[in-house]
């Protein structure tokens, strides 16, 4: 049968692909149909018709899968953000273990039976809601001239308002309407994007999760805003203010924050505790957004670094310190390494903060600080962890890895395809996968924290 454009037609789900999409077969067709669930029977409209498949969205759900639920966030299809929150949530975490599952079968080369020898139940949360601790709002106003706030429809800039986005913080609402009554009653015009025009292009809210701190930062495209005292005044009526700052962004950019941040009230940052390390959170700092999960996923790393106090251990790619200073709680000495020089700069804080005095931080791309450093000083290590973004590791960092011969290596990652790349060259060579374990940090998304813990052979 010839398919075309806007066809309708009758299909089963049967599967779910990497980034939540519903896989069914019509005459042995395959169809990917966005928000579809497994096990749905639905009515589908052809979106678009390649050789061998086609795209579709949902025309009606004729008979909805026994693991549909009806979702919290009332524009979650529109948004684009949690791809899988029609999903039962038990299922979701079934889909992400399988996905990681998969991944280091596929990509990594790794026997199936193994991978499910060494695999531990993921961690998901009781409540997976209210998971968030940051928040970016992008600013825009409607047709009726009215100040929005929301999230980008999936794939494109338009805004759909929200403020109340049901994984973030319920103090969100509250701020958002502050800023938008201060904006309206001081004529304080939202950024275009394609007049590069008006003033307020993002709002950027951090809550400390364990301490109720909340930092507010609004990125505008120029220096400063009419009548910030007034601004300031209202947002302070809110319990919990503890930092108010400008992010100047003048540049036409997709990156969200401007690099000079301006203090307007209150502290440069919040802090935050995971497990018994307390954190300095700055506005532009990297920060896991999910902190208890966090807890349980630099518990698990530490677990599997299994160390018992003498122990010399490289945490690469490190960020703030996060897992460097977890680490440090129970090693002999920490070394971390980051690119971002802010990042290390605020690792330092965090060390002094805790009394950790078994730490040193190095600024450099892990790739090259660790050659170096093995090259001219012959470092040792008896672990090495690793945490790099979704992009994994560079060879020279994996060369110099194998090279170095720690005892165990704990990989944390969140792209379970690059890790499995990366897994692959480790134990080609000297090393054996013992323990993998993912962590649900996103619940709804199709994203999730892995850490695997490999021995020497
Ligand atoms: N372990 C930290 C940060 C993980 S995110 C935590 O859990 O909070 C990955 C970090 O790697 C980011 O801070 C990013 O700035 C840093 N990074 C990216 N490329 C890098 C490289 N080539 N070398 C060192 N750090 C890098």
């Amino acid at each position: 049968m010839e398919f075309r454009k806007n066809d309708c037609l009758s299909v089963v789900i049967e599967d779910m692909g990497n980034d939540g999409e519903g896989i069914g077969k019509v005459e042995g067709f395959t169809v990917f149909v966005k928000d579809g669930i497994v096990g749905d029977h639905l009515l589908i409209r052809l979106t678009k018709i390649k050789k061998n498949y086609a795209y579709a969205r949902i025309e009606k759900v004729e008979i909805p899968s026994p693991f549909r639920v009806e979702p919290r966030c009332p524009i979650h299809r529109q948004c684009g953000g949690c791809q899988i929150q029609a999903l039962d949530y038990a299922k979701q975490l079934k889909f992400k273990q399988n996905k990681v599952m998969n991944h280091l079968v596929r990509i990594g080369g790794f026997e199936q039976e193994k991978i499910e020898q060494c695999m531990e139940s993921i961690i998901g949360m009781e409540e997976p809601y209210r998971y968030r601790n940051k928040a970016q709002y992008p600013v825009g106003m409607d047709k009726d001239g009215n100040i929005i706030t929301g999230f980008y429809a999936g794939r494109t800039h338009v805004i759909i308002p929200v403020d109340d986005c049901m994984i973030g913080s319920e103090k969100n609402a509250e701020i958002l309407n502050i800023i938008k009554n201060y904006m309206q009653v001081n004529r304080v015009s939202p950024y275009d994007e394609l007049t590069h025009k008006g003033q307020v292009r993002h709002i950027l809210i951090r809550v400390g999760q364990d301490t109720d701190e909340i930092m507010v930062s609004l990125v505008i495209n120029g220096k400063a805003l009419p009548k910030e005292e007034q601004l300031i005044q209202s947002l302070c009526t809110i319990k919990g203010m503890t930092s108010i700052s400008i992010s100047c962004n003048t540049e036409k950019t997709n990156v969200i924050m401007g690099k000079e941040i301006r203090l307007l009230w209150g502290s440069e940052y919040i802090t935050d505790r995971i497990g018994m390390v307390i954190f300095r959170i700055s506005p532009l700092s990297f920060f896991q957004v999910n902190s208890i999960q966090t807890e349980k996923l630099y518990g698990t790393a530490l677990e599997y670094a299994n160390l018992q106090g003498g122990e010399t251990v490289w945490d690469l790619y490190c960020g703030i310190g996060t897992i460097s200073l977890f680490l440090a709680q129970k090693a002999g000495k920490v070394y971390g390494v980051e690119i971002v020089p802010e990042a290390i700069r605020d690792a330092r804080e965090n060390a002094k903060l805790n009394h950790m005095e078994n730490v040193t931080f190095f600024v450099g791309k892990a790739e090259e600080v660790l050659p170096e450093k093995y090259e001219s000083e012959k470092i040792h290590a008896d672990v090495i962890v690793v945490d790099p973004p979704r992009k994994g590791c560079d060879q020279a960092c994996l060369d110099t890895i194998l090279k170095m011969e720690p005892e165990r290596v704990v990989y944390v990652s969140c792209d379970s395809s690059t890790l499995a790349r990366d897994l692959k060259v480790l134990c080609e060579s000297i090393y054996e996968i013992k323990k993998i374990t993912a962590v649900d940090q996103f619940c709804h998304t199709t994203h999730c924290e892995v850490v695997v813990k490999l021995e020497r052979r």
